[in-house]
């Protein structure tokens, strides 16, 4: 449950008046709630307990040093995809030991950087990856450890390109050939050892029955690994869903109640741990969204309003190159004015300052009727917002801030306009 709510008619993060950090900081601007962050792993923590769980937190949907400095403290490890992930974490105090590596595009650079710093595991997408780290590994001279991921071919109901579980996908190595592909590199990769076995199906799945499913389909092949390559550690993935159409009101127990069939964190465990307990091994998850995603909103300003002919606008300044999610993949948010509204709605387009058509927060969506100069939260920011900002059509990077009970604190700064250019140059 996250800690945004209205009291006395104002917006507010814990107990800070959202107002007053657009008042102190401009807009836009994510702010990012401590307290949500911290109950949520909590919960996580505690409905894994039965199982040798380890978190991995995937450090794409949210990757603030700030924020990957938290997790750290709380002892959680990270999933990660990129050599720049990895130096984010050693950066922020995290374990690097306590690091997967997922993706299917590592190149040299990465591969040798993540050895260096002795990663828990790579979890590769292919054969030519495996040889290639065997490869690297024999030229340092260590061994490097791996699990492969393997793809369920399951359907995960979610947006199409957020789904990564099923034979149309770049993702993993197809069910049918893992087998094989293991007994290949126990053969014939002898820089290699065996960690473990990976999968993730998808993003942003609100039912059970999805993980349920592919835990069915794979485990026998974790029970058949572990007795011929002793592997230490299953992965489940990540992909547990946040709530968007209706953020705000999830905010009170009440809400939970009324939709018994959104999936919590309670659920998900509850679902998996008969499945995971018996096979004995250790077993990792590998949550992004669920940990930051209803924990930060965008602030952000009213600028004009427009009426069509066929429709209003609400002209915003936050765009696409502060949150893609909608232009991306139909990403859907919640916009709630930060001074309490009361029966004034009206139907119209929340759009961005971009100069492209698909730079829109909101379509045809009931919202308060603001006006220019009212400050708005856009909910559910926090996973895939800020780590997929841009500077496209030269706006600076939005500021962040952290607010932990009657305290804030800036976690990045607004960028500057010379910050933005400062490593382009001219030709001699
Ligand atoms: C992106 C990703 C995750 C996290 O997915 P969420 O939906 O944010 O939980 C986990 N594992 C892998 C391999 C990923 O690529």
């Amino acid at each position: 449950m996250h800690s945004f709510a209205y009291k006395n008619s104002a917006l507010h993060c814990e107990a800070v008046n959202l107002s007053d950090i657009a008042s102190a900081m401009g807009t836009p601007t994510f702010v990012y709630s401590r307290k949500t962050i911290m109950d949520d792993l909590s919960e996580l923590k505690e409905a894994l307990a039965p199982l040798d769980a380890h978190i991995a937190y995937a450090v794409k949907a949210c990757s603030n040093m700030a924020i990957l400095n938290l997790m750290a403290k709380q002892g959680v490890g990270f999933d990660i995809v990129s050599g720049g992930e990895l130096w984010r974490v050693i950066h922020a105090g995290g374990d690097p030991t306590r690091c997967t590596y997922a993706g299917v595009g590592k190149t040299e650079a990465e591969i040798r950087y993540a050895l260096n710093h002795k990663i828990y595991c790579f979890n590769c997408e292919s054969e030519n990856e495996l040889r290639e780290i065997n490869r690297i590994a024999g030229e340092m001279g260590v061994k490097a450890p791996v699990a492969v991921r393997v793809n369920p071919n399951v359907e995960a109901n979610t947006h199409k390109y957020i789904t990564t579980g099923t034979k149309e996908n770049k993702f993993g190595v197809d069910f049918s050939r893992i087998e094989e592909l293991y007994a290949t590199i126990a053969a014939e990769m002898p820089h290699l050892y065996i960690r473990g076995l990976q999968m993730h199906i998808g993003s942003q799945l609100t039912e059970v029955s999805p993980f349920v499913k592919a835990i069915e389909k794979v485990a026998p092949m974790a029970r058949k690994f572990k007795e011929l390559y002793n592997i230490e550690f299953w992965s489940i993935g990540g992909g547990i869903g946040i709530i968007y159409d209706g953020c705000l009101a999830s905010g009170s127990a009440e809400w939970w109640t009324a939709h018994p069939e959104q999936i919590t964190l309670k659920s998900y465990a509850e679902a998996i741990i008969p499945l995971l307990q018996p096979i004995g091994l250790k077993i990792l998850v590998e949550p992004g969204r669920r940990l930051v995603g209803n924990a930060a909103c965008l602030l952000t300003t009213c600028l004009y309003e427009k009426k069509g002919e066929a429709k209003t606008f609400k002209m915003i300044d936050a765009g696409m190159n502060d949150i893609i999610r909608p232009a991306l993949y139909e990403g859907y948010h919640e916009i709630w004015p930060v001074k309490e509204h009361k029966n004034d709605t009206i139907v119209a387009d929340i759009v961005g300052p971009i100069c492209e058509s698909g730079d829109f927060q909101a379509q045809n969506r009931e919202i308060a009727d603001v006006k220019p100069g009212e400050i708005l939260a856009e909910m559910s920011a926090g996973a895939y917002g800020f780590s997929m900002a841009s500077t496209y059509n030269s706006r600076p990077l939005a500021a962040e801030v952290l607010v932990d009970g009657d305290k804030w604190h800036v976690i990045r700064k607004r960028q500057t306009m010379a910050q933005m250019v400062e490593d382009e140059s001219l030709p001699e």
